[in-house]
C-alpha cells in the first residue's frame, strides 16, 4: 500500500525485529499493525524509551473492535494516530505522507541551524582574530606616534640652539665673517631651517595621529597674511627666477590660525616655487564664494599627472617625477596643508594639467564649525 509513495520502507517481522531496527536508524513514521504483531504496545513502549525515537510518530492499525482501553494506553505514548481496519489504502498514504514531509522539513531545519552555529562560530573566530589585530595595530600605531613625537623633540632642541649660534655668527657678533665664511654660514643656516622644518613636520604629523593636533584660532587679516607671505617667499621667487603675483581683493578678514594658515600657504607657494621652471609665473589669489573665502596658489609648472592627483594629500606622497628628478621633499607638505584646511572646516581643490597647476583652500569665513563631529559628517 506504501510502496507508491516512494519512500524508503523498513518491515520488520517481529518485535524483536522492531527494536533492532528502531535502535539502528532513525524513522519518521512507525506503523504497527496491532492485528498481526504481539506486544505491539511494548514495541511502542520500547520506542518510546530510546532517546533516538522518543519522539517519531507513531501509527496503530488497529480492529474497529479494540476497547476504550487499548486507545487510552495508545495515547498516552504522545504522538500517535489509529487507523481503524478495514485500511484504506488512500488514507494510510495520506497519513503518512504528511508525517514523512514533516519528517524531511525538520531535518533540513536541523541542518540549516548547525550550517548556521557553524558559520556563526566562524565568523565570532574571524572577528576575535581581527579584533585582537587592530588592537595590535593600534598599539604600534601609538608606539611610533610617540616615538616620533620624542625623537622630533630631541632634536629641534639642538637645531634651535645650532641656528641660533649661526644667526649670531652671521651678524658678527663675535667678528665680522669673511665673504667665504659668510657665504658659508648661509648654507648651513638654509640647511638647519630646512630640517627645522622637517623636525616640525614630523612633529604635526604625530600630532595629527594622535588626535591632539588643534587650532589656536583668532581673527585673520587674509589681506595682510598673504602680504607677509609673499615677502617671506619674494628671496625664493626671486632666485627661481620666477614672477610672483597677488591678487588680493578688499579687506578679507577670517576666523581661524593665523600661524597655521601662513605655513598652509607658505607649503602651497614652496611647492609651486620648486616644480616652476624660470620665467614662469606664481600667483596668489583670494576670493569669496558664499560663505567660503577660497585662497589659491597658481602656477606655470610641470603639473601632475591625472592619475597621481588623488593620492596628493596622502602623507609621503611623491610623484613619479619628482623621485625620478630628486627634487627635495618629504610628501609632507600637502598632507599638513589638508589637515589644517579640514580643521576649519574647510576643503582643498586641485586643478592641474602640463601647464601647471592651482591649489585652493577652500575655508568658511566663520572659522571651525563649533560642532567637531560635523567636520566628519562634510
Ligand atoms: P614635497 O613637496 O615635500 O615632496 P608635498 O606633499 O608638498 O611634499 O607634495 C607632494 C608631491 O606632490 C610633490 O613631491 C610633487 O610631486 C607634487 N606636487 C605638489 N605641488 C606641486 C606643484 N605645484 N606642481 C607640481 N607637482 C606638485
Amino acid at each position: 500500500m506504501l510502496s507508491p509513495l516512494g519512500y524508503p520502507l523498513v518491515e520488520a517481522a517481529s518485535g524483536s525485529d522492531a527494536r533492532r531496527c528502531v535502535t539502528e536508524q532513525d524513522f519518521a513514521v512507525i506503523l504497527i499493525d496491532l492485528r498481526t504483531m504481539t506486544g505491539g504496545f511494548d514495541v511502542a513502549e520500547f520506542v518510546r524509551s530510546r532517546p533516538r525515537s522518543t519522539l517519531t510518530p507513531l501509527i496503530f492499525v488497529t480492529t474497529g473492535d479494540r476497547d476504550e482501553r487499548e486507545m487510552t494506553m495508545g495515547y498516552a505514548m504522545g504522538s500517535v494516530d489509529f487507523i481503524v481496519a478495514p485500511v484504506v489504502p488512500a488514507a494510510l498514504r495520506g497519513k503518512v505522507a504528511l508525517f514523512a514531509d514533516l519528517f524531511a522539513k525538520t531535518h533540513e531545519l536541523v541542518e540549516r541551524a548547525q550550517r548556521l552555529r557553524m558559520a556563526a562560530s566562524r565568523s565570532a573566530d574571524a572577528l576575535g582574530l581581527q579584533m585582537e589585530m587592530l588592537d595590535r595595530m593600534d598599539e604600534l600605531s601609538r608606539a611610533k606616534s610617540d616615538f616620533v613625537s620624542k625623537i622630533s623633540h630631541e632634536l629641534r632642541s639642538p637645531l634651535t640652539s645650532v641656528i641660533g649660534y649661526v644667526e649670531l655668527l652671521t651678524d658678527g657678533g663675535p667678528g665680522d665673517p669673511t665673504p667665504e665664511q659668510g657665504r658659508m654660514l648661509t648654507i648651513i643656516e638654509r640647511n638647519s631651517r630646512r630640517l627645522l622644518a622637517l623636525i616640525e613636520d614630523l612633529l604635526t604629523m604625530s600630532r595629527v595621529e594622535a588626535g591632539i593636533f588643534e587650532l589656536s584660532v583668532g581673527m585673520v587679516d587674509l589681506r595682510e597674511l598673504i602680504h607677509s607671505v609673499r615677502d617671506t617667499t619674494e628671496p625664493a621667487v626671486a632666485k627661481a627666477g620666477l614672477e610672483l603675483r597677488v591678487d588680493v581683493g578688499a579687506d578679507r578678514m577670517l576666523t581661524g590660525d593665523r600661524e597655521q594658515l601662513e605655513r598652509a600657504l607658505l607649503n602651497l607657494l614652496s611647492n609651486a616655487v620648486k616644480f616652476t621652471s624660470p620665467r614662469g609665473h606664481v600667483e596668489i589669489a583670494t576670493r569669496t564664494e558664499g560663505d567660503d573665502a577660497l585662497v589659491s596658489v597658481r602656477d606655470t609648472g610641470t603639473g601632475i599627472p591625472l592619475d597621481e592627483q588623488e593620492h596628493l594629500f596622502t602623507r609621503f606622497f611623491r610623484a613619479k617625477r619628482s623621485q625620478e628628478q630628486e627634487v627635495p621633499g618629504t610628501g609632507l607638505g600637502l598632507y599638513i596643508v589638508k589637515q589644517i584646511v579640514e580643521l576649519h572646516g574647510g576643503a582643498m581643490e586641485v586643478e592641474s594639467t602640463p601647464a601647471g597647476s592651482t591649489f585652493t583652500m577652500r575655508l568658511p569665513i566663520g572659522g571651525p564649525p563649533a560642532d567637531p563631529l560635523s567636520l566628519v559628517r562634510r
